[in-house]
């Protein structure tokens, strides 16, 4: 549980660590990409201004060249001798001249006006008017350009002059032609033209355009009409476009209200015309180099985020390899803990199972001892009858001899002799064999020769066997059967088997027979020892230490089988006791040949 909580809390912990980390990178991106689209706008706008800076030259110059040929019409018309001759008070032709000079110029009007203003001759027919004071004429009679712009009242629009001075032939300004330029020609070849541009006078009334609904906008009506002599009537004045300038890097930025002609947030560009005594102005929209400026953030932002996206997916699937790692890691660590631990308690049952193998072991040594002790109680009858015989043998022959010898019969008495020698040797192998079985044998294993090994056992039993009238079938091999073992153990192992078989048929009617045999099957030897008598009661169990089920004075100890099956293993062999289908019992005692003999088929 607590486990389950500490990992909630590490979990929340890395989530908040990873929603602070995706704030901070959203801020920088939002930053970056502010600052990238800032620094768009400034680059737009620059260029922007020079592109408009080249359009309003551009306009500027059009306008200014388009009136400049009035401007020369009027002083070549100053220099033609009917206008020389009309100023000097004799009109004829000239009225005629300045009506074609208009035709093909296309100027509005052409006048001819006296050194004191008066009209002398137009083009047209309207009423003359009086252009003293004007200030066009009052440059004119100073000897220089006059340059000018009004509504006429006579031509009811806007118009342009030009006056040229007509200098008499010693010098004084007798008078001027004026060249009236109808403002809305010039204007119509560029009408709704981009940008909007406009040119303000110097009472800043918005004179011309290519934006009609500009002109005649005036940045302060209520001055215009109190500083101006004539050029306005205030009906015609309207106010100039609301709007608010802000700077940007330096360049005026306009924001313009309710002029569906005029863009809203505009560049405001102007440029000095002194030629025509105007200001050209220009406003240049903004709103494409804004799109430019925010697409160039947009993009920014869009390749910051889709880095970010990557290394933040990045960054999670390492985290997400280094959990699985560090679990798998765990996973690991727990389960080598689970085994070091079964590793222990291997070792553990290990250690214990040699301590009780080393008992066991010992324990058997002891039983064969045991068992040993009690064959030797078991032989000892037999052996005493078997040495008591000889010896009484010996004694009568020795006696015989001595009476032999007292005759004289020497020969007879060294038959007895020999005799003696005969039965003492007997005697001698009876009691070696006797002092081998006493002895713990304690060596490893050796050749044995089974043949031999039998022999041995029926010489130990002779007695019984012929006390008890049982056949011993066994017709010792032609060759010594050499087997892997050791002699006095594999003696006690045959005697034990040749004993119980005599103990099974003991007091039996039939007569009573024990089959020794010797074969080889599949390269290892195998001892057959088959009795007559009623077999084996319970053939599961016989091998069990203290399993009797002799009488207490056959005194059975049911050690015998056990052990002989001990001693056997420790060969490397194997003994299995089982009834005959023909009555009887028959055990198998299966040994290892030896490397080096030669095994008797
Ligand atoms: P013990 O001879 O002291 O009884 P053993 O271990 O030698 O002990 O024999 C165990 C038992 O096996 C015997 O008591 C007997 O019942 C049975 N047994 C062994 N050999 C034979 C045999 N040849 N025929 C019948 N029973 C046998």
């Amino acid at each position: 549980m607590q486990a389950q909580l500490r990992k909630l809390a590490a979990m929340l912990n890395a989530l908040q660590t990873r929603i602070v980390a995706i704030a901070i990178f959203l801020a920088a991106v939002a930053g970056f990409s502010a600052a990238v689209g800032v620094f768009g706008y400034m680059s737009a706008l620059d260029q922007l201004e020079q592109r408009g800076q080249s359009d309003l030259a551009l306009a500027s110059d059009r306008l200014t060249g388009e009136l400049q040929r009035y401007r020369e019409l009027a002083v070549l018309m100053a220099d033609h001798p009917v206008v020389a001759a009309t100023v000097m008070g004799n009109p004829d032709g000239a009225a005629d001249l300045l009506r074609r000079t208009a035709d093909k110029t296309g100027s509005l009007d052409i006048l001819i006006v006296s050194g004191d203003g008066t009209e002398l001759s137009s083009a047209t027919d309207g009423d003359p008017i009086f252009h003293g004071a004007l200030p066009y004429f009052e440059r004119a009679k100073d000897g220089a350009m006059g340059v000018y712009h009004l509504v006429h009242d006579r031509y009811d629009q806007r118009t342009f002059l030009f006056a040229a001075p007509v200098f008499s032939e010693e010098g004084p300004v007798l008078g001027a032609v004026v060249v009236v330029v109808n403002v809305d020609a010039v204007e119509a070849v560029w009408r709704g033209a981009n940008p909007t541009v406009f040119f303000t006078d110097d009472l800043g009334v918005t004179f011309i355009s290519n934006r009609s609904e500009l002109v005649f906008s005036a940045r302060d009506v209520d001055v215009v009409p109190r500083t101006t002599s004539a050029e306005y009537s205030s009906e015609i004045l309207k106010p100039f476009m609301t709007h608010s300038v802000s700077e940007w890097t330096g360049l005026p930025l306009w924001s313009v209200q309710d002029q569906p002609y005029v863009p809203e947030t505009a560049l405001h560009l102007s440029l000095s015309l002194p030629v025509i005594q105007m200001t050209g102005e220009a406003l240049l929209n903004v709103a494409p180099a804004r799109t430019l400026a925010s697409l160039q953030a947009g993009v920014a932002a869009a390749i910051c985020l889709a880095f970010g996206a990557m290394l933040f997916f990045a960054t999670e699937r390492r985290r997400t390899l280094a959990e699985a790692n560090a679990q798998l890691e765990s996973a690991v660590a727990e389960r080598t803990v689970e085994l070091s631990d079964i590793n222990a308690q291997l070792r553990q049952e290990v250690s214990e199972r040699i301590a009780t193998e080393a008992q066991l072991t010992k324990a058997q040594s002891d039983l064969v001892q045991a068992g040993k002790l009690s064959a030797l109680g078991e032989m000892s009858a037999g052996i005493s009858h078997e040495l008591n015989q000889p010896l009484m043998a010996i004694r009568s022959y020795a006696e015989n001899a001595e009476a032999f010898l007292e005759r004289g019969k020497t020969d007879v008495a060294g038959q007895n002799l020999s005799r003696i020698a005969e039965l003492s040797r007997r005697m001698g192998r009876i009691i070696r064999n006797l002092r081998a079985f006493a002895k713990q044998e304690s060596e490893g294993l050796t050749d044995v020769d089974l043949g031999g090994v039998i022999s041995a056992v029926l010489e130990i039993t002779e007695a019984r066997t012929k006390a008890s009238n049982v056949t011993i079938e066994w017709v010792p091999p032609a060759r010594p059967i050499i087997v892997r073992g050791g002699e006095v153990r594999l003696q006690q192992v045959v005697l034990n088997l040749v004993s119980n078989a005599m103990d099974a048929m003991e007091g039996q009617s039939q007569p009573q027979r024990i089959e020794i045999d010797i074969d080889t099957v599949d390269g290892r030897v195998e001892l057959y020892v088959r009795d007559s008598g009623p077999g084996l009661d319970e053939p599961d169990r016989i091998f069990d230490p203290f399993y009797s089920t002799k009488q207490v004075s056959q005194d059975g100890m049911g050690l015998g089988l056990s052990i002989s099956y001990g001693l056997v293993q420790s060969f490397g062999g194997m003994i299995r006791g089982r009834n005959h289908p023909r009555g009887g019992a028959v055990f198998t005692v299966t040994l290892d040949p030896s490397n080096s003999a030669e095994v008797a088929a």
